[in-house]
């Protein structure tokens, strides 16, 4: 019998309500794809901070490297001063990430969370281009402060924002119009009227794969297609890679698959490793044109940050994480084709890939039922999707195999204990 001080919608009194997770119960204690409450009771963790924790809670590397480095009295805070630990961490992710992958972007730190690598992208864009429309995406989530939720496709966080959010445009995703439209093509069409009667955008802003928006993913043809159209409208293309990069789909970067270069690209959630508030924004160099102190910020890159982000680093440097996380990919793919075909009545959809998936459910509530089941049983998984119809799971990709196959078989005795 699970005991706990909370009740279900209650979990700190003072807290504002604005927050939409309800898992009734006080955790104490994190390590690696584990999580245990007040009660010692302990869950498999498919949620991993929303994709923030991408080598697992408390990863014992980056928890050593902290300590030692505070051991020192390393600068923890320094605004944009230069610092040995920020040196580090450019000079590492310059060599393990950018250079084997001939990207050429400089780097800034734009604020702490991914909404502000988002503001900084928007903000850059229409000031290289002298445009001020931005053009997203149906389903797509950039972020919540004003900028990033005009690009944002969800009406109910919109509503959120009390003002008119102008200068965007929403286009639908890929797929989005069904099989038959073709929605590059449609966008086309847009960008044709508006030459001739408004103006271009500045930018266009793209999810590869839309993880709140309910595990939307683009076809390669589609990203290559987005990327033409940008190149030839002169449109800075922006790739959100907040929650699928750092791996989540298999390589560092989510794009790397359709062979694209954005002008933009957004980072942060598991750039620091550690679930320390960190973002990047790295720019193409020719367009670095921001005046100093044009975009600034008193947490812009934390050096306490750094440390594990650098540290974090080591697992790309060979092809084996990308290979490990492919694999456990498809162990969870297999499993949610199983309990789909195993509940054909239930009419579920197998989404996602690399470690980014889910299953979408047309009965109103079910995946949120399931997600309370799970819970209750020791695993757990958040919802998404504009109705939360999709069952999301995104376990830490460094968890073990024998700790994903337990949180499988939990879901699979949850569905199973639901239906019959
Ligand atoms: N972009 C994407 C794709 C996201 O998934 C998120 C967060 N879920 C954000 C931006 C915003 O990041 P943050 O919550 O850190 O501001």
């Amino acid at each position: 019998e699970h005991k706990s001080s909370l009740n279900i919608f209650e979990q700190h009194e003072s807290e504002v309500r604005s927050y939409c997770r309800s898992f009734p119960t006080l955790f104490t204690k994190a390590s690696g794809s584990k999580m245990w409450d007040e009660a010692g009771k302990e869950y498999i963790d498919f949620f991993a901070g929303a994709g923030a924790l991408n080598y697992g809670h408390n990863n014992p590397l980056m928890k050593q490297k902290l300590i030692q480095y505070l051991q020192n009295d390393g600068v923890t805070h320094s605004l944009d001063m230069a610092t040995e630990a920020k040196r580090q961490f450019l000079l590492q992710f310059n060599k393990i990430i950018l250079e084997p992958r001939n990207m050429n972007y400089k780097v800034m730190f734009p604020g702490p969370t991914g909404t502000n690598a988002v503001e900084s992208a928007l903000k850059l864009a229409r000031k290289v281009t002298g445009r001020s429309n931005v053009i997203g995406f149906t389903n797509a989530f950039h972020g919540m402060t004003l900028g990033s939720l005009a690009v944002t496709g969800n009406k109910f966080k919109r509503n959120g924002a009390g003002v008119s959010l102008n200068d965007t445009t929403s286009m639908p995703f890929d797929g989005y119009l069904g099989a038959e439209i073709d929605t590059l093509d449609y966008l086309k069409s847009y960008l044709d009227d508006s030459g001739s009667g408004g103006s271009l955008p500045a930018a266009i802003i793209v999810e590869t794969l839309q993880g709140e928006g309910g595990i939307f993913e683009a076809s390669i043809p589609w990203l290559r297609g987005l990327e033409q159209i940008c190149r030839s409208n002169g449109i800075m293309l922006i790739v959100d890679d907040v929650q699928m990069g750092c791996g989540r789909t298999g390589t560092f970067f989510s794009f790397e698959q359709a062979g694209i270069q954005p002008d933009i690209i957004c980072l942060s959630k598991s750039i620091s490793g550690f679930g320390i508030p960190m973002a990047l924004t790295l720019i193409r160099p020719e367009i670095d044109i921001w005046e100093p102190g044009e975009h600034n910020g008193t947490f812009r890159g934390h050096n306490l940050a750094f440390i594990t982000a650098t540290q974090a680093l080591e697992y790309w440097k060979t092809e084996d994480f990308s290979n490990d996380i492919l694999k456990k990919g498809m162990l969870v793919n297999e499993a949610l084709n199983e309990v789909v075909r195993a509940y054909p009545e239930l009419e579920g959809e197998v989404r996602g890939k690399g470690l980014m998936r889910g299953i979408a459910y047309k009965a109103e509530g079910l995946a949120n039922e399931i997600s309370k089941l799970a819970f209750a049983s020791g695993l757990i998984m958040e919802t998404s999707g504009t109705d939360s119809e999709v069952i999301k799971m995104m376990p830490p990709l460094t968890i073990d195999i024998a700790d994903l196959r337990k949180g499988l078989t939990i879901f699979k005795e949850c569905m199973h204990s639901m239906v019959e």
